[in-house]
């Protein structure tokens, strides 16, 4: 199967070649004709299918240049990365159509979207909050969308979107063409599909667990304050570039940005609580390697479009597991392979359980490699009998005197066997799993 086969126009065909690729992915071959025909769909599929070209394509096909300043195609995510990532991708399918695309999101001034919404657009991609406070005033025509896309439903409605997506739902038009995708099908799911789609095309090209079986999954089980300490050593010694890692709380991702910084680890975090600069900002960073490690929450990695990201880091595991299979979803995306880990401290062994039932597979535990427990500014000196009773943080072969090997951390590729040991018995808390 081939683009070409596809039916789209040549204009699409020769920005699909531009970047480069020649076979559609699953979804894309039965989502664009499934599109084409004019059908309702609903897909399910997960990021990293492709399923972003899957009804970009068709929409910039259906479209036809010059008709006026009202959108005729509405695709609705969930975050402003998404928006952002959905729209990019639709003006470089789209750069030899003539169509133009505009973005609109929160977090940013208005006025350079209303500026663009007034210039005119033919698609439009947006996130509910943004778009309901600009229909509020005034200056939004919606009346004239004839293709209306939702993606990532399961995560609106996750975020409590689901009145906003009512709202929008009723500025448009009756006569329109509509989409569905969600990677994920509870109750709220159908019963938003039943309302919104008429006999839709119903698409599944990826079952929960594709993307989990191209993962390489390892967990190591080990006290909540050596996280940090194995993953800088992860980083350090397995030479890793790039590395998603992921905790549960914006303030958590804060301290580990701090503390990798602190472990010579260049690292950004990605929440929302940053502003928006700040996240393109970190974002853009990360795919031109300027740094090592984006700690995101999962909110904040929604729609997070990153390529071929080999490594991805479960700090603390989420307490929803679908949300683990979102978090890997970064990973071996459009075929290639991934690597994620998950640190899982002595309170979280039952989470794994869970996300194992999700992902239908096991995730055993590893033994950890042995890593050095170092402090970033040297402690102030004690006296021996006050010495800590933990051991955690001031191990005797501590930062002042690292242990074998911690030195040489920077060598890519040493593989002694001493280093695969784990570190049980070298650290005191390595006793406690
Ligand atoms: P998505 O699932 O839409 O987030 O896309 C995942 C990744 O796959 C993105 O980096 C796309 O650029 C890439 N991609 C999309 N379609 C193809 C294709 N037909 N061949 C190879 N890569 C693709």
């Amino acid at each position: 199967m081939s683009f070409v086969n596809l039916g789209l126009a040549p204009g699409l065909l020769r920005a699909v070649a531009d970047k480069g690729y020649d076979t559609p992915t699953a979804i894309q071959t039965r989502a664009i004709p499934a599109m084409l025909s004019g059908r309702d769909v609903l897909a399910s599929a997960q990021t990293g299918t492709g399923k972003t070209a899957g009804f970009v394509l068709p929409l910039l096909h259906k479209l036809d240049t010059s008709y006026g300043r009202a959108p005729r195609a509405l695709v609705l995510t969930p975050t402003r990365e998404l928006a952002a990532q959905v729209a990019q991708c639709a003006r470089e399918y789209g750069r030899h159509t003539g169509l133009r695309v505009q973005v609109i999101f929160g977090g940013v001034g208005m006025q350079p979207q209303i500026d663009g919404l007034r210039a005119g657009c033919d698609l439009l991609v947006a996130t509910p909050g943004r778009l309901l406070d600009l229909e509020d005033q005034g200056i939004l025509d919606l009346d004239h969308v004839a293709h209306f896309v939702l993606d990532e439903a399961d995560r609106m409605l996750d975020m409590g979107f689901i009145h906003a997506i009512k709202r929008v739902i009723k500025l448009l038009p009756d006569k329109r063409q509509n989409a569905m995708f969600s990677a994920t099908y509870s109750d709220d799911i159908r019963a938003l599909a039943a309302r919104l789609l008429h006999d839709p095309v119903a698409i599944d090209v990826a079952p929960r667990n594709t993307v989990a079986e191209r993962v390489e999954h390892v967990a190591y089980k080990l006290p909540k304050d050596h996280k940090r300490h194995l993953l800088a050593h992860l980083i350090k010694d397995g030479d890793w570039h790039q590395v998603l890692v992921f905790t549960r709380t914006k303030h958590g991702a804060n301290r580990l940005t701090e503390q990798l910084e602190g472990a010579g680890i260049r690292s950004a975090a990605i929440h929302g609580n940053k502003s928006q600069s700040a996240r393109v900002r970190a974002l853009e960073d990360f795919k031109a390697n300027r740094i090592i490690a984006l700690v995101a929450t999962d909110v904040a990695s929604r729609g997070l479009d990153i390529k071929e990201l080999p490594h991805v880091v479960n700090y603390e595991l989420p307490n929803v597991p679908e949300d683990y299979v979102h978090r890997i979803g970064r990973t071996a995306r459009a075929g290639a392979t991934g690597h994620a880990v998950s640190l899982v401290g002595p309170d979280e062994g039952g989470l794994l359980r869970d996300i194992e039932k999700v992902l239908k597979r096991a995730v055993p535990y590893a033994a950890a490699p042995q890593f050095a427990i170092t402090v970033s500014a040297p402690p102030p000196p004690r006296p021996a009998q006050h010495a800590p009773r933990s051991g955690a943080h001031a191990p005797r072969q501590g930062a002042r005197q690292p242990p074998r090997g911690q030195g040489q951390r920077s060598r890519p590729g040493h593989g002694a066997p001493a280093h695969r040991t784990g570190n049980a018995g070298r650290f005191g808390g390595g006793r406690k799993h």
